[in-house]
């Protein structure tokens, strides 16, 4: 990636970002800028084997799948990820699916190293980064970082251990020693106490499993049942994604085998 390339990225991130509520440094929820600003995100506890993500342009809207069953920070990150495909590679592509591969940069692929990079200047703007080193680390100068640090930064910008210090060794604010004597404190479990030390958000560190999947969706399958396009057994299977029953929306759906007995209702009426 050439530096005229890589500016034109940080402008786009930059530009995605101001519409995202910040705390004081990092961005609150991207899931929920993501919704308020059009894309149909679906989120699913997939297995941990499974892609991690996707984007696909279906007619107008722009939908985003992520994973729910890896780890919360690397579920943003993917966000972030597919958010920079959709921004960056959508005018002649039509999908992207990504796995640990795309996702960790040890793809060769100019397009996946593209959407990390989008993804790494979204989540933390080298100005931010410099910022919060500046005011809430205590002698980073002369001391440098230590795993508890790594842990606020990991809580403030809703960032993997992982992602930090990739972030922090591309910026040079970490060399390569500092970057193996940290890298040896990632143990996930050490990285769940360590956010627990710091006050930070420990849940990062695990899986939501979240369930989301736009209401559009569910409201498009009853229509298909009261068209009678599909069967009862795929109305309550895909209920089943939302953790309903037929008996939750059954004031949405159009009663198909009472059809004869409004029949003999009417009759009987007119006879009265
Ligand atoms: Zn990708």
């Amino acid at each position: 990636m050439d530096e005229n390339r890589k500016k034109e990225i940080r402008i786009k991130a930059c530009s995605f970002r101001e519409k995202c509520k910040i705390s004081r440094y990092g961005i609150i929820d991207l899931f929920k800028d993501c919704e308020r600003l059009g894309y149909k995100l679906l989120r699913y506890p997939l297995s941990e084997e499974s892609d991690l993500g996707f984007t696909i342009k279906k007619d107008n809207d722009m939908v985003i799948f992520t994973n729910t069953s890896s780890r919360l920070a690397r579920e943003l990150f993917t966000l972030a990820h597919e958010i920079g495909h959709s921004t960056l590679h959508m005018d002649n592509t039509a999908s992207f699916i990504d796995d640990t591969i795309t996702i960790s940069g040890r793809s060769t692929d100019d397009k996946e190293q593209e959407a990390n990079y989008f993804a790494a200047c979204l989540l933390m703007p080298a100005d931010e980064v410099d910022k919060f080193l500046d005011l809430e680390i205590n002698n980073f100068e002369k001391d440098g970082l230590s795993a508890m640090d790594i842990a606020r930064i990991m809580s403030e910008f809703n960032v993997s251990f992982e992602t930090t210090l990739n972030r922090l060794e591309n910026l040079r604010k970490i060399d390569l020693p500092e970057r193996i004597r940290l890298d040896s404190e990632k143990n996930q479990t050490r990285v769940g106490n360590l956010l627990i030390s710091v006050g930070g958000n420990s849940k990062l560190n695990e899986p939501s499993k979240a369930i989301s999947i736009p209401y559009e969706y569910i409201d498009y399958v009853i229509y298909n049942y009261n068209q009678k396009a599909i069967p009862i057994e795929t109305l309550e299977k895909a209920l089943d994604y939302y953790h309903l029953t037929v008996e939750d929306i059954n004031d949405k759906l159009v009663n198909h085998s009472a059809d004869n007995d409004n029949l003999d209702e009417l009759i009987g009426g007119l006879e009265d």
